[in-house]
């Protein structure tokens, strides 16, 4: 993301609407990198608050594709980000918008992801889809340790 802020960042009580984009195309966390399938560009209000800090405001829409928890099929969901942060006032803001989006794509990330409420899921036994196949495995899990990885990425989300 590039802006301007030149002028904002250097005129007590300016205050300024900018058209922005963002240049992420992935999004990346512990929990993997994501491609971001859709982004649209939007307005960030700024204004310089005594010289001393910059009041940063926005909202944003991004489509993020995310695997389904159960049956990790590509799943993609629409997050709607809404930027409100009050920061020193920053010598250069390209990196430092860039971040906010990406804090608040984090804050937004869903708990749980599902391609739909009732998805089956990967078949523990023999491993295929069970959405697609009825593969007639019994689902008990004989192996308590394999239980664990049934909801193994919900796991990661909950940390
Ligand atoms: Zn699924
Ligand atoms: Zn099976």
């Amino acid at each position: 993301m590039i802006l301007d802020l030149i002028a904002v960042c250097s005129n007590a009580g300016m205050e300024e609407d900018k058209d922005v984009h963002i240049d992420m195309d992935t999004f990346s966390s512990q929990l993997g990198v994501f491609p971001i399938i859709k982004k649209e560009p939007f307005k960030l209000h700024l204004a310089n608050v005594e010289n001393k800090r910059l009041l940063i405001q926005g909202e944003l829409d991004v489509t993020v594709s995310i695997p389904c928890d159960r049956c990790l099929k590509d799943v993609s969901r629409t997050l709607h980000l809404s930027i409100d942060k009050n920061i020193p006032l920053p010598q250069s803001l390209e990196d430092c918008a860039d971040r906010l989006v990406y804090g608040e794509i984090l804050l937004a990330w869903p708990m749980k992801v599902l391609c739909k409420d009732d998805c089956r899921g990967i078949c523990l036994k023999c491993g295929c889809d069970r959405n697609k196949v009825d593969c007639g495995c019994s689902q008990t899990i004989p192996d308590p340790r394999m239980a664990a990885f049934q909801d193994v990425f919900n796991k990661f989300k909950e940390v």
